[in-house]
């Protein structure tokens, strides 16, 4: 079946046939909804300025947040930057790709502007899901991505929640319920430190054992200054319903008493007994952006968190969870 024919573009089984149409409209400057182990992307051919356009005005993405480019081999992402780019590519994509590590680097002339928003690097990843993999060679040319919901809304993990967001009108393929469930780690090489501009499904201590440098937060207040992530200043991430986070077991109920309207509480796995007379779900990475949009289908006015030391020590949780509540980043 040819692309141009397919009229019921919604969500899609990913089989050889539905990758070769979603490659046929990505080819022809189309976008896609497509699955990765870490969320849904919105996919763009970065050969295409029309297509890079529809996903900013898709998603209605602020215009100086920039792409993360996805490759599928080695070649593609050295083609994309500088002798300096190749060697970080070399030292961390080796050991991190295919997976979910975003490597920022010097981009070549060849990046069109309208993925970097004009800053001369360009954020480069290899995803490990096959069905993306299969549709950046199918398509021939990298493929420039963001998350596939409207910004400001919690990242999509199935691809029911891509159809919600973006409509009937975006052809998707459904890889099943996101791995991760959260994105990618990004980062960038200075000198000989590692600098972590946004915290993601790959934890410091991950980037540590491997990076013989010093390894930095940069996405930490206080730190924004020496290098930064565009898209981190923005509140990301949030259901409809107030997130609010509280850091005792006392403290959550008593925040469930004073916010009687409709409420959940989400809590790591070993307090689900001890809510069990609340309306109680599973706090983990994997499932947060899932429970805040089943939390907002079921109109709930107020999302109480329990984030005791577990969470607490986990940077990307707590990164999300904060943006969510709107305790870090501007509107
Ligand atoms: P998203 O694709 O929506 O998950 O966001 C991609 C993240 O990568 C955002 O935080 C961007 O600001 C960041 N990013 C993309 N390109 C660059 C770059 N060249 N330099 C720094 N951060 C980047
Ligand atoms: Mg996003």
């Amino acid at each position: 079946m040819r692309w141009e024919s397919y009229t019921c573009r919604m969500i899609n089984a990913p089989t050889g046939e539905n990758i070769a149409v979603a490659a046929g409209i990505l080819q022809a400057g189309g976008v896609v909804g497509v699955p990765t182990e870490t969320v849904y992307g919105l996919a763009g051919s970065i050969r295409h300025t029309g297509a890079i356009a529809e996903i900013f005005h898709r998603k209605g993405r602020p215009h100086d947040n920039p792409l993360i480019v996805h490759v599928a081999s080695m070649k593609q992402a050295c083609e994309l930057t500088t002798d300096l780019g190749r060697a970080a590519i070399d030292e961390l994509g080796n050991h991190f790709w295919p997976g979910p590590l975003t490597i920022v680097v010097p981009a070549s002339e060849g990046v069109p502007q309208a993925i970097t928003v004009g800053l001369d690097t360009v954020a480069i990843r290899m995803p490990s899901h096959p069905v993306f993999l299969e549709l950046i060679r199918t398509a021939g040319s990298p493929l420039a991505a963001p998350s596939a919901n409207v910004s400001g809304r919690p990242s999509p993990t199935r691809a029911e929640h891509v159809q919600e967001d973006l409509g009937d009108e975006v052809f998707i393929l459904d890889g099943g319920a996101c791995e991760h469930g959260i994105e990618s780690t990004v980062v960038q090489i200075i000198g000989d430190t590692l600098f972590i501009l946004r915290p993601g499904a790959i934890s410091q201590r991950q980037l540590e054992e491997q990076w013989s440098g010093n390894v930095l937060r940069a996405h930490e207040q206080g730190r924004e200054g020496i290098v930064r992530s565009p898209g981190v200043k923005y509140r990301h991430y949030s259901p409809s319903a107030s997130v609010v986070l509280s850091y005792s077991v006392d403290d959550a109920l008593s925040l469930l008493n004073q916010h009687r309207e409709v409420t959940i509480v989400l809590v790591p796995a070993i307090y689900v007994e001890q809510f069990s007379h609340h309306a109680v779900r599973l706090l983990s990475t994997v499932t947060l952006f899932d429970e805040f949009r089943r939390a907002d289908a079921l109109q709930t006015r107020t999302i109480v968190v329990l984030c005791d030391e577990s969470v607490l020590a986990n940077d990307a949780l707590i990164n999300r969870l904060r943006k969510a509540a709107g305790i870090d980043g501007k509107g």
